[in-house]
């Protein structure tokens, strides 16, 4: 049953701070994710702090320098359906189309995307687990076949988003605001691993929240891509994807992000891949290569091994293209 909560709706970006500085508040966007966790009891909230009239936070700009900037309230179905980023930022255009159904796409925003809590279902349920602050992490020895197969240890959730991993492709960085002031950080170290802290997500403070998300143009001829796989041919999460931005300089990679979905606890970045890559003409050694040095340091779980080809075939798919 949903417990009763204080509902507020601020004008501005310092109105909802101040809300933002009771404890137990929480910060409802499109409210896709939020909602449902409130009503299944997943976590609880004093006070919600809605930002539909929060003007400032909506919207999508291409700075004169080709950067591109995102507001925090800016609709996943926005940033799908937007000319600029569907030419020049493709993976995340193709990311965002891929997010869940038109409904979802029309209500959820890309901050909420960001910041969405896990899927798992042992979370998300009636269990205790490490990332609501026990000791076990259940899917370790239940049922762990959409778990992860990097990052683990003491929780084997993998992040839900599509959007993160193409963003940390593309080299985004992520504003916020709290009670401490503004910063910008790079979206990759936004997502925090269960090893630093198995009971968050994200590198949000008290009081914070994201304003927004900032893309660089990247280099001339940049290319990107976001290819999901999922268990049926609708609406689903990812059981693994992959996003890639990557630029040719004479027949060679002159430069590749590889980051994975669907297989971490946060968007899974593929440094040996690249360092491997770039420098090189694609061909079909180079691609084998590339598809072992994937899948170093993977540790599946019992139900979860078949992740392992689900990566080598993302990757050789990618570079074959
Ligand atoms: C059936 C279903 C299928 C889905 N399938 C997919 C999928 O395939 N791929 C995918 O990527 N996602 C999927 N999702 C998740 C969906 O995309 C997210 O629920 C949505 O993007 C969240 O956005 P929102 O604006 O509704 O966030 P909300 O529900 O309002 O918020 C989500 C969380 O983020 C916090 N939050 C929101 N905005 C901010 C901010 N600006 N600063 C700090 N914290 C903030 C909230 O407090 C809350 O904890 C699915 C969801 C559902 C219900």
């Amino acid at each position: 049953m949903l417990r009763t909560f204080a509902y507020v709706r601020p004008g501005s970006v310092s109105e909802a701070l101040k809300q933002l500085e009771e404890r137990g508040a929480r910060i409802h966007a499109g409210g896709t994710d939020l909602l449902g966790c409130l009503r299944d009891g997943v976590f609880e909230a004093k006070k919600v702090v809605s930002l539909a009239r929060v003007d400032e936070l909506r919207g999508i700009a291409v700075g004169p320098d080709g950067e591109l900037r995102l507001g925090a309230l800016t609709t996943i179905g926005e940033i799908a359906a937007h000319p600029v980023i569907t030419e020049k930022f493709t993976a995340l255009a193709q990311a965002a189309s891929l997010v869940a159904s038109p409904q979802l796409r029309n209500q959820g925003t890309i901050g909420g995307n960001l910041c969405q809590r896990p899927r798992c279902w042992y979370f998300r349920g009636d269990y205790h687990c490490t990332r609501k602050g026990g000791d076990l992490c259940y899917a370790i020895g239940g049922e762990n076949q959409y778990h992860a197969i990097f990052g683990g240890g003491a929780c084997w959730i993998v992040h839900p988003s599509d959007t993160a991993p193409a963003l940390v492709a593309l080299d985004a960085k992520v504003r916020i605001i709290g009670p401490k002031g503004a910063r910008v950080i790079p979206l990759e170290k936004f997502f925090v691993l269960p090893d630093e802290d198995a009971t968050r997500e994200t590198a949000l403070e008290a009081g914070e929240m994201v304003l927004g998300v900032l893309v660089p143009p990247g280099a001339p001829g940049q290319q990107s891509s976001y290819r999901k796989v999922r268990a049926r041919g609708s609406w689903d999460f990812a059981m693994g994807g992959l996003a890639m931005a990557r630029s040719m300089k004479a027949g060679k990679v002159a430069d590749a992000r590889i980051v994975l979905s669907g297989v971490a606890p946060a968007p899974w970045r593929l440094h040996a891949v690249e360092k491997l890559l770039i420098g090189q003409r694609i061909d079909a050694k180079l691609i084998a290569k590339a598809a072992d040095a994937a899948v170093v340091g993977a540790k599946p779980l019992e139900h979860n091994e078949y992740k392992l080809a689900l990566v080598r075939g993302l990757i050789e798919e990618a570079l074959s293209a």
